[in-house]
Order: structure tokens, then sequence, then C-alpha cells
């Protein structure tokens, strides 16, 4: 069970004993793999050579993302060589550029630790590996897709083994959306829905809508395939072999369910049984789409107007927006119309933003990377979340009772003072936790400073030539 024993990593960093393994970088924990997942085994034996060559760039590769709280790290051929970048908080860094050889031998040892089969180039794969970091669970989803020439191009997923953040005090979820996901479920009645684009967290999302619910007034159930991960307060409920979704749903409510959670919804078929039964039934599941206008529409085209404006309580979705450092944010007093364009009350009276770099001219001057050690200078730590929630107001139902044209939905949203991402991403800035710079680069990717203004990355430049 327990691997080959770990250093603790405050001794070690006490004994400020250089490495001896020139490689081995003493200040970084090392990350331990404990086997492929999902069933699957690697032969570390039979590829000795590969793993003498490469398991240990890997494991310091793996280590630094870790540290430095990437959440995925992408591996691509470029130029002879394998490109690595390490993307946190949604930005892609460059972190090292390695030799040709050394990086396919890199990508087969990540391969062979998925029990994916390192030889086979020409085929897709993708795996998992089991891990520890710094005494935490974490799996690293490793996919391969072939880049041509025999080159390969890998995408590490880092997630978090067990689901920490579920609460809706843990993801910031206001007070006032989880009372309105509270009172959509009390009635053991109508859908709620959660999209977003891939990567913005929509599955955590979900599980916080999920836990908005009172667990000690309704009984809750999950049919939804969680992939291992534990759910609290939620009862596990396996349909029985050969039943379909509405011999399932009547066998549950012979046990009183009051709210099911769901595997994200993808057939009419299935949409339109849940609303069949949504007037016994609360549902809360996902929706693949990028908005929540976006999946309105999809779901009109599936289930219809009529069963939408009679079933479906709400659609939510979130925007991760980077955090700014606790630690190098700068205060500043915002002139009233500043104010009055963002909406804030005319008495608030301190906004933040990034620290302002010394002129280039100031030799002397500390640079902000020299400056803060916490975010090497980013400026930014962390993601917050933006939230928006498509509300079926009275109002609203007659919208899409007139066929749910995109552009009057907006308008009715904005007419009621339902929460828009926009809306609540100035929320995020009142309250100091990001700013006005990091919602426009956010909402206009692409546009105008956004592409000119790269985020400073750690100097780390990878070898040329
Ligand atoms: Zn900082």
């Amino acid at each position: 069970m327990a691997g080959p024993p770990k250093p603790d990593p405050k001794k070690a960093d006490a004994g400020k004993k250089p490495a001896e393994d020139s490689q081995e970088q003493p200040d970084v924990e090392q990350v331990l793999f404990q086997g492929p997942l999902f069933g699957r085994e690697s032969n570390l034996k039979t590829n000795a050579k590969l793993v003498q060559a490469a398991l240990v760039p890997v494991k310091q590769m793996m280590s630094e993302a870790l540290s430095r709280r990437a959440h995925t790290v992408l591996m691509e051929p470029r130029e002879g060589r394998v490109s690595i970048r390490f993307v946190i908080d949604g930005i892609p860094f460059p972190a090292a550029a390695v030799p040709g050889q050394k990086g396919v031998a890199m990508v087969q040892m990540l391969k062979l630790l998925a029990g994916l089969d390192p030889n086979d180039r020409k085929t897709a794969q993708a795996g998992g590996i089991k891990a520890e970091y710094d005494k935490l669970p974490f799996q690293l989803m490793v996919e391969s897709v072939p880049a041509g020439g025999g080159a390969e191009r890998v995408r590490i997923k880092i997630e978090n083994r067990k689901v920490l953040r579920q609460k809706p005090s843990e993801v910031g979820l206001p007070e006032s959306l989880k009372l309105k996901i509270r009172d959509f479920t009390s009635s053991r009645s109508g859908v709620i829905l959660i999209c977003g684009p891939p990567d913005s967290g929509v599955t955590t999302l979900s599980i916080v809508a999920l836990h908005s619910v009172d667990p000690y007034l309704y009984s809750v159930y999950n049919l939804a395939d969680m992939r291992g991960k534990e759910l609290i307060n939620v009862t596990e409920f396996k349909p029985e072999p050969g039943h379909d979704m509405e011999l399932t749903f009547d066998r549950i409510l012979r046990r009183e369910a009051d709210v099911l959670f769901l595997n994200p919804l993808t057939s009419p078929q299935d949409a339109q049984t849940i609303f069949q039964y949504s007037d016994r039934l609360s549902f809360i599941m996902e929706i693949p789409a990028n908005t929540p206008i976006e999946a309105m529409q999809k779901l009109i085209s599936w289930v219809g107007v009529d069963e939408v404006v009679k079933g479906l309580k709400c659609i939510l979705t979130q925007k991760l927006i980077r955090k700014l450092c606790d630690d190098c944010k700068q205060a500043f007093r915002p002139n009233p119309l500043l104010l009055k364009k963002l909406g804030l009350p005319p008495e608030t009276s301190v906004l933040y933003r990034a620290p302002v770099p010394p002129p280039p001219e100031d030799v002397k001057a500390q640079t902000v990377e020299e400056l803060c050690a916490d975010c090497d200078g980013v400026p930014y730590h962390g993601r917050v979340a933006a939230f928006e929630m498509l509300e079926m107001t009275d109002t609203m139902k007659e919208v899409i009772a007139a066929g749910g044209d995109p552009e009057a939905i907006r308008r009715q949203m904005t007419a009621d003072g339902q929460t828009t991402l926009q809306k609540d991403a100035i929320r995020l800035v009142a309250d100091g936790k990001t700013s006005l710079e990091e919602i426009q680069r956010t909402f206009n990717p692409g546009g105008s400073g956004a592409k000119k203004k790269p985020m400073k990355a750690r100097p780390k430049p990878p070898a040329q030539g």
C-alpha cells in the first residue's frame, strides 16, 4: 500500500543539504505515481530502459506542474523538440522545451504509467495515473493524440481525486443563488440545468447546485457516474440492469425521492422522459452548451416550448476569473464616473488592480517579479467564479412561449434583474477579488489589449537551437 518513503518536505528544507543527483530539485516536493487508473496495468519491468531514461524527468515535470498549481500540462512537438506548457489558472505558460528524443521518451513514459501502449503512436489513447503530491490524492488524466510523422501531442489534466470543493460557500456561490436553488427544489418538481464551455468547472458547479439542496428536508439520490468521487449527503442509486429511464424513475419514486442528480443530458429522448417526470421529481444535471441561452435553444428543440415553460426552473453557468494576488494587489480610489459606469454604489471607496511595474528606465527598481514571491509577479493567484442564472420567471416564461429569441431572453434577464456573468463579475471587482483589466481580458479574449499584453511567465526560457 505505502509507496517508497517520502522525505518530509519541512525536514528536507531545514536540512538544506543540496541534492546529490544534480537533476533533483531539493525545493520541489516530488510526486508519487501510484499506478494506472481504470483497472489498467503498466508493466514497468519489461520497459526498464524507458523507465531508466524517462521516469525521473517525467516525475520532475509533474512535480513542478503540481508545485505551480497547474491544472493541465501540454506536451507538443515543435521544431524537433517537445515543448512543455503548464496551464495555470487558465493561462498556458511555457515551462520547457526538451530535445526530441528525450521528449518522445517522456511521452512514452507517461503513457506507460497510465497503462497505455507506449509504442502505439498512431492511435489516440486516454488513461489516467493515480498520484499523490504533498499528501493530497490526485489523478492525472493522460490523453495522447497522433500529431503526424510519428509525433504525439499529450495533454495531462490534473484533478484532485477527492472532490473537496462541494459546498456552495467553497466556490463562492452567492447566498441568493443558493436560496433560489433551494426554493426550486422544494416542490419536488422542475428541472435545473448547469452548462458552460469545456474546462469551466461545469461538473463542480453541478455538484455545488446539488449541495444547495437542504439534505435534512429532502431526500437526494444520485444516478450519475461520479467516476469514484463521493457525494456527501446523497444516496447512491443503481438502476436495475435492463431498466430504462422510466422504470428507474418509477422505482425511485416509490422510495419517496425528492431530488435526482443525473448524468449530463445529451439526447432528446432522455430530455423528453425527464420533462415527463418533472411534475413529480426535481432534477439537477449538466447540459452540454456554452451558455444558458444556447442550452435553452437546445432544450426547446428537444422537448418543445410548452414542456420547457412547464418544467424548467433555471439554467446556471459560471466563468472562472483569475483572482488578484492578495500579497501584491494595489488599492486605488475609483472616480465617480467609473463607479457609475460599473453600476457600483457611489460610496465605494476602494477597488484593486495589479501592481504597476516600475518604469523601464529605472534600472535599480525591483521588478514586480522580485517584489512578490507569492505570485512571481503574475500577479494573479487562483481563480474565483462569476455566476449566471437564467431563471424561468413568469415574464421569462412569456418570452420563451413566444419562441425564445436569444436577444429577447437576454433583455428579459436584465429587466428581471437576474444574475448575469458580467454583472456578477463586477461584484467580484467590488469585493476586491479581481481587477477590471482581468474582467476585460476574460470577457474579450483576443480583444484589444489581451493579446498585446502577454502575461508574464516565470522566467525560464527554453534553450534554443
Ligand atoms: Zn503577488
